[in-house]
C-alpha cells in the first residue's frame, strides 16, 4: 500500500486503511477544494474522529500542526503532522447532506458528503454508522467576535496538502465535497487525492 495514490473524483469519496503509525497526505489537486475527512477505528467503527471532542482536547476551534484529532472516546486517532496548505481548516460544520441541499433550493438528488461516507462505509461492510462531524480540510470559516460565521472560498492552490499520521489502525474516508451552492469550493467542485506515504 506504500506510496499508493488514491484519486477521489470530484464529488465522490474513497476509503483507505491506515495502520497505526502510517502516514498519508491529502492533496487538493486543482486547488480551492474542501475535503470532508472522517476516520473510524478499524476494530470498532463506533469509535471515530470527532470534531467536537477534538475542540475540547486542543482548546481550539480549528486544527493546528502537531496536534491530534481525537475520537468520541477521547483517544488520539490522527495527528496533523505537516501542513503545506494555507493552514485554513474547519472543525465547526456538519457534513453536507441531502436536506442541506434541499434547503439551499436544489430540486431532486444532489451528491453530498454524508451519502458519500455512507456509501463508502457500506462498501466495506459497515451498513450502519454514525455520521461524525467531519474535519473539513481547506474549508474557510471565520468566527467573528459576535459569534457569527463568515464563509469564504477554500484558499488552497493546486497541489497543496496536509500530512496526517494514524494513532490507531483506522479507516480513513475523504470526500471531495460536492457543495456547489455556496462559495466554499468556488462553485466548482474538483478532485482530491490520498497519497499513502
Ligand atoms: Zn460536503
Amino acid at each position: 500500500m506504500r506510496n499508493e495514490f488514491v484519486l477521489v473524483p470530484a464529488s465522490e469519496a474513497r476509503a483507505v486503511h491506515v495502520a497505526s503509525g502510517g502516514r498519508f497526505r491529502v492533496v487538493d489537486i486543482e486547488g480551492g477544494q474542501v475535503v470532508d475527512l472522517f476516520a473510524f477505528a478499524a476494530g470498532d467503527v463506533g469509535e471515530y474522529a470527532s470534531a467536537e471532542h477534538t475542540r475540547v482536547a486542543v482548546n481550539r476551534l480549528f486544527p493546528r500542526v502537531g496536534e491530534a484529532f481525537v475520537t468520541n472516546r477521547r483517544r488520539p486517532i490522527l495527528w496533523l503532522e505537516k501542513d503545506d496548505s494555507p493552514g485554513v481548516h474547519d472543525m465547526l460544520c456538519a457534513a453536507c447532506d441531502p436536506v442541506r441541499y434541499r434547503l439551499l433550493g436544489v430540486d431532486g438528488w444532489h451528491p453530498s458528503c454524508q451519502e458519500n461516507l455512507q456509501r463508502v462505509m457500506a462498501g466495506l461492510g459497515h451498513d450502519r454508522i454514525e455520521v461524525p462531524q467531519p474535519i473539513n480540510l481547506f474549508m474557510a470559516v471565520r468566527v467573528e467576535p459576535d459569534g457569527s460565521f463568515i464563509w469564504s472560498s477554500a484558499p488552497t492552490k493546486a497541489g497543496d496538502g496536509v500530512v496526517l499520521r494514524a494513532a490507531l489502525d483506522c479507516v480513513v474516508v475523504a470526500s471531495a465535497c460536492p457543495q456547489d451552492r455556496n462559495e466554499i469550493n468556488h462553485y466548482r467542485p474538483t478532485s482530491i487525492g490520498i497519497q499513502l506515504l
